[in-house]
């Protein structure tokens, strides 16, 4: 092999003139670190077939090592390397050898742990004259013990589990090969598999595996460190109880054929001797009841604790009857009176190992550290556990202390976990939302997310003095509506009927209790593309509901990072991606056969199979979608807005909640919200267990709410341009005579323009077919939300769009001022533009503008309309303009506010043409105001009465028109009069909508 040449060469390299490397006393056994033994063991053992007969012998002696060395029959002791070979070895940070020694050959090694095989022989020859055919024979042959030796073959079986994950979990190129030669010459399932696990210690001396085994291994040597476990042997046998008369010290023993005693009640042995009855404790036998069954502890003997206290022999339980039996050596050699059988009539009876309460191998989400607070105890046995352990985690072992059992009196060492026998997943995580709030707060979610989530599943122990235990079997996430349980459990999914051996349990803290209740304040504005949400602060501020508040809302019971699950932003993604941190999207995820529909909070679905589901908050259609969304959003934002005003305490909700809805709704619509209104009402009664206050108010009341009541005498037009529908209010606020504000609404009302037919028509020119459309319409959405949209449609003319479709809103507020003017000539009216809908003003251009800049532009056209008492608004508003309408509605949740989903409708609007009424001769000027609010039809009028004058209407200054008749041309017949008359509703002496603004949404829909 090359390596003795390299060998050379590198000594070479290091002596020099003076130290003729001939000098220096080196033997066989110095150099193994050298590898080329290493490498050959290694090479030779994967040989399939042929074995060269000199290596056979050498075989054998590496597997019965092996053997010796995961049983813990080795001696190791660490020997530095000296001079010349230091030089050379710790380079690659390798300073010692680690011998093995075993009794058998006292005074001398038999082998060295080996990077590549753990362990082997002594190269031959040696000094020691020990040959390989010697230890082949010698040694004892552990993964087949002949008939006179102990089988210890079960105690090898956990280690080698044991050292099979530590080498896979290594790093270390070598695993796969390793751990198959390991299979092929000690195959595991040959080894007796029992249902116990043995204690176990480290062994002293760290084992070294090369890092690498390509060819940079002979330029480069890097070493990884594993941890042997091996089964602790001499572990004292234990005390055993033998009961005895309390009178005269006999035995309290019997022959089997005596019949057995009753113990249902008591444990009341007699004595043959002296006739006294002495009584026992269930205890003393190991024994415990929980409703009509008696379970007895059996595997006593391999907890660790009970060392000094004497424990029960092994119960062999039949039918209604267990059956402890004594050593006859312990009873002085009495064999016939040796056992002792209690009865329990009527009652179900139950021997349960320690093993079987304990998951085989412990679930650690993160990496095992100080913070984990998992306990081994499977959830349906929590009930078994009388007294939590303490959690100690010394060397890379977590231990589980002091725990107590019941039917046991003493304390016990439950469970003892090297980092081998635990499962550490660090990108698993396990929490759950909300962070548990006040007692009578009764939905919670839990969710566990990482690799291979879906191999796991979340169990619910309600209450851990119970063994029902309710499992989930879903991917990833586990809803539960019945107040905080006890404890939580994440556990590997086993077959049917076998219980897990992989998980971890959680007990779940409840806050301190506080009989506080706080009213509590949240506004909710339900838009079309996206929500917003206020609270109020204790100190009476308005406050945003900001992503990573529903995220902080969650708390992490196990693992790294901000939450990691579906139903949460994650508010990295969404800061990288540049979202605005106050919108929540109002979309939700929706897979085939899912049972759960989370918010849509990033551009990438949880799988590949989700979809988006959006828009859903006008159509009539959509009744599930919008229950689904808002019962979703509230459970989000109730335990978030209580979390972010009162951190960390218990207090209780009285909830206020204010929702806004389009003005523009129509009486069915309104009919639909006002229930779906009660339905999340008596959702949120049940879950929050307090009484839920929920109101409404219309979108365009809510901007003059949240605008201030401060402003006497201004007059004010807002608009409120959102996905769905433009809010319109022409208001001004006055004191009332007992000095409350009142506001006067001169004109109010919604029509349905909607940034969202901006995007569609975008998406519509974009994509050939329905399903690129909808890719185009969330990619143009995410780019208009992140300011993208030059980088992501380079060339695109999003401008030609946005100057046809802006115009068409701003003729609205037009014809509003110019009617207010009619009426009353000498008024300012100042004009404040909310949501986000006029940011489509930065698609103006060919390159899309700043924000500030397309908010100017926008702001300057209004100019065009030549209204001289018409000026935009320059004062502050408390928040941002996008937020206005939540906080309107944040302000009506208040005491006094109003439910105006029930009220009537009642928009007031001009109606923008005249319109000539034929059965009466009467006229409708284009300044006058028609809507749900306004009678001013005669009885009997129905649309085939009404001429419209389309060339009506306040006469457009030139520069409006051009831009007017560029976007909107032939707005005088286009749609046909017999399309607006189609589209009156009279009901009784209303017109419910003006022939304009019938004629403006119809222009607004079809934009293109
Ligand atoms: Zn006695």
């Amino acid at each position: 092999m090359s390596a003795s040449i390299l060998v050379t060469q590198k000594l070479s390299e290091l002596l020099d003139d003076q130290h003729y490397w001939g000098s220096y006393v080196l033997y066989g056994e110095s150099i193994p670190h050298l590898l080329h033994w290493d490498w050959a063991y290694l090479w030779i053992l994967d040989r399939q077939s042929t074995i060269p007969p000199e290596w056979q012998a050498r075989v054998e002696a590496w597997r019965r090592l092996l053997c010796m060395l995961l049983l813990g029959e080795l001696e190791l002791e660490a020997r530095a390397i000296e001079q010349p070979l230091l030089s050379y070895t710790e380079k690659a940070g390798f300073n010692h050898l680690v011998f093995a020694r075993a009794p058998l050959y006292p005074g001398f090694p038999i082998g060295v742990l080996s990077p590549t095989v753990l362990v082997r022989p002594l190269p031959e020859p040696n000094r020691f004259e020990i040959s390989s055919e010697k230890l082949a024979e010698q040694l004892p042959r552990h993964y087949s013990p002949p008939p006179n030796m102990g089988d210890r073959r079960a105690e090898l079986l956990q280690s080698l589990d044991l050292v099979k994950v530590a080498i896979r979990d290594s790093g270390s190129q070598l695993s796969a090969t390793l751990l198959r030669l390991i299979e092929r010459y000690l195959p595991a399932t040959e080894f007796p598999r029992i249902n116990s696990f043995y204690p176990v210690t480290p062994l002293p001396n760290k084992a070294s595996l090369v890092a690498k085994a390509d060819a940079s291994a002979w330029e480069d040597l890097r070493y990884v460190n594993i941890t042997i476990f091996v089964p602790q042997r001499r572990v004292p046998p234990p005390k055993q109880f033998v009961p005895k008369c309390q009178g005269c010290g006999a035995l309290l023993t019997y022959a089997k054929a005596e019949s057995a005693v009753d113990a249902a009640v008591n444990i009341s042995l007699r004595c043959r001797a002296c006739e006294a009855i002495t009584p026992f404790e269930y205890s003393d036998f190991g024994i415990w009841k929980h409703g009509n069954t008696f379970f007895i502890w059996r595997e006593l003997e391999q907890l660790e604790g009970l060392g000094h206290h004497a424990i029960p022999p092994s119960p062999v339980v039949s039918n209604d009857e267990v059956c402890f039996s004594w050593n006859p050596a312990l009873l002085g050699g009495e064999e016939v009176r040796a056992h002792v059988r209690l009865r329990f009539p009527q009652h179900q009876i139950r021997a349960i190992g320690i093993s079987e309460i304990k998951y085989n191998m412990l679930l650690i989400p993160g990496d095992l550290t100080e913070g984990f607070n998992g306990l081994p105890v499977r959830p349906e046995w929590m009930f078994a556990v009388d007294q939590l352990p303490e959690v100690e985690i010394v060397n890379d072992v977590i231990t589980f202390r002091n725990s107590k059992l019941h039917g046991l009196r003493h304390t016990v060492l439950l469970g003892r976990y090297p980092r081998a026998a635990c499962r550490i997943a660090p990108d698993f995580q396990v929490g759950i939302f909300p962070t548990p709030l006040y007692e009578g707060w009764r939905r919670y979610r839990f969710f566990w997310s990482g690799d291979k989530s879906d191999e796991y599943r979340g169990c619910v122990v309600p209450d851990r003095g119970q063994p029902a235990v309710e499992k989930r079997q879903s991917v990833d996430i586990a809803e539960w509506d019945d107040g905080l349980p006890d404890a939580l459990a994440i556990e590997a999914k086993s077959q049917a009927g076998m219980p897990a051996s992989i998980g971890a349990t959680w007990l779940l803290q409840k806050p301190r209790a506080a009989d506080v209740s706080q009213p509590i304040y949240v506004g909710v504005d339900f838009g079309t593309t996206s929500s917003v949400v206020y609270a109020e602060s204790q100190d009476g501020r308005p406050v945003v509901l900001e992503l990573r508040d529903f995220a902080r809302t969650a708390k992490i019971l196990s693992g790294n990072g901000e939450p990691r699950t579906t139903f949460l932003p994650r508010t990295d993604e969404a800061a990288a991606a540049g979202f605005d941190p106050t919108l929540i999207p109002s979309a939700l995820w929706f897979a085939p056969g899912g049972e759960f529909n989370p918010i849509r909070w990033s551009r990438r679905g949880p799988t590949k199979a989700h979809s988006a589901r959006y828009g859903f908050k006008w159509g009539n259609q959509d009744e599930l979608l919008r229950r689904q969304y808002l019962d979703e959003l509230l459970f989000l934002v109730l335990p978030t807005a209580l979390n972010k005003l009162f951190p960390g305490s218990a207090v209780k909700g009285n909830w206020n909640i204010g929702f806004a809805f389009p003005l523009a709704f129509s009486g069915s619509q309104r009919k639909e919200y006002a229930k779906l209104f009660t339905e999340l009402r008596q959702g949120m009664d049940r879950y929050s267990s307090a009484p839920v206050d929920l109101k409404s108010i219309s979108e365009s009341h809510a901007c003059v709410r949240a605008f201030g009541e401060h402003l006497h005498g201004s007059v004010f037009l807002i608009a409120d341009l959102g996905g769905g529908s433009l809010d319109v209010a022409l208001f001004e606020t006055m004191s009332s005579p007992d000095g409350r504000p009142v506001t006067h609404h001169f004109q109010v009302g919604s029509a349905k323009i909607g940034g969202e037919a901006f995007v569609s028509a975008l998406a519509h020119g974009m994509g050939a077919d329905d399903e690129a459309r909808q890719r185009h319409y969330w990619n143009i959405r995410y780019a208009i939300m992140t300011g993208r949209v030059a980088q992501d449609f380079p060339g695109s003319n999003f401008g030609n769009v946005a100057t046809r479709f802006l115009p068409i809103a701003q003729e609205l507020l037009r014809i509003m001022v110019e009617a207010f003017r009619a009426a009353i000539p000498d008024r300012n009216v100042d004009l404040v533009l909310v949501g986000n809908g006029w940011r489509i003003a930065e698609f103006t251009a060919a390159t899309p503008l700043a924000q500030s800049i397309g908010r100017r532009e926008l702001e300057e056209s209004f100019q065009e309309f030549e209204v001289p008492n018409l000026s935009m608004y320059a004062g502050e508003l408390e928040v941002p303009i996008k937020h206005v309408v939540a906080l309107g509605a944040l302000k009506n949740a208040r005491p006094g506010g109003r439910n105006e989903i029930e009220e009537p409708h009642e928009a007031k609007m001009p109606s923008g043409r005249d319109l000539k009424l034929r059965n009466t001769g009467g006229t409708i000027r284009w300044c006058d105001l028609v809507g749900s609010a306004v009678r001013n039809l005669p009885i009997g009028t129905t649309a085939g009465h009404i001429e419209i004058h389309r060339a009506s209407g306040p006469r457009a200054p030139a520069r409006w028109l051009q831009r007017l008749d560029y976007a909107v041309p032939a707005l005088d017949s286009n749609p046909t009069d017999a399309y607006v008359r189609d589209h009156f509703d009279i009901p009784g002496e209303r017109l419910e909508k003006g022939p304009l603004q019938i004629i403006l949404e119809k222009r607004a829909a079809g934009v293109s």
